[in-house]
């Protein structure tokens, strides 16, 4: 299921709105790294946006990666991955969505389940406050994976 594939101008649009609504300054390191981010839709480590970002900023630092986008995480404009292989994984589809992840190659993909978003959390959690992110991994072979077997 392609389901992350989003349209990256609107998404940039949508990213130098938010910035301003929260009060970030819109810098060309910060436009860059948010355009890595989206063009790398499989859940990509900080390593992995330097990677791409220095393609076109060949003085960037991994620290100033790292310091950047754990600013967006800040403002909500990406979220991390928890539990998931283990690199800390990021993600610019910050609505709510769950993921496969294939046990063979660590590929990510998303999928929506507005069942499951629907359902309340069983009595047994009720002791537990400020719980906010339910989030479903579903482990299995990747449609690649699979051919090859
Ligand atoms: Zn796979
Ligand atoms: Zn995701």
């Amino acid at each position: 299921m392609k389901s992350n594939n989003p349209n990256v101008a609107e998404m940039m649009n949508g990213f130098e709105r938010i910035c301003k609504a929260k009060g970030l300054r819109v810098t060309h390191q910060r436009t860059e790294i948010f355009r890595a981010l989206l063009k790398h839709t499989d859940h990509p480590t900080t390593e992995g946006v330097f990677q791409q970002v220095r393609k076109h900023l060949k003085t960037i630092s991994l620290d100033t990666v790292y310091r950047t986008i754990a600013t967006f995480e800040e403002h909500g404009l990406i979220r991390r991955v928890h539990q998931i292989d283990n690199a800390t994984r990021f993600d610019v589809n910050i609505s709510n969505h769950h993921h496969l992840v294939c046990s063979r190659c660590n590929k990510i993909e998303d999928f929506y389940w507005p069942d499951f978003d629907r359902m309340k959390l069983p009595k047994s959690t009720s002791h537990w406050s400020g719980i906010e992110v339910k989030h479903v991994v579903v482990n299995g072979l990747c449609s690649t994976c699979k051919k090859k077997t």
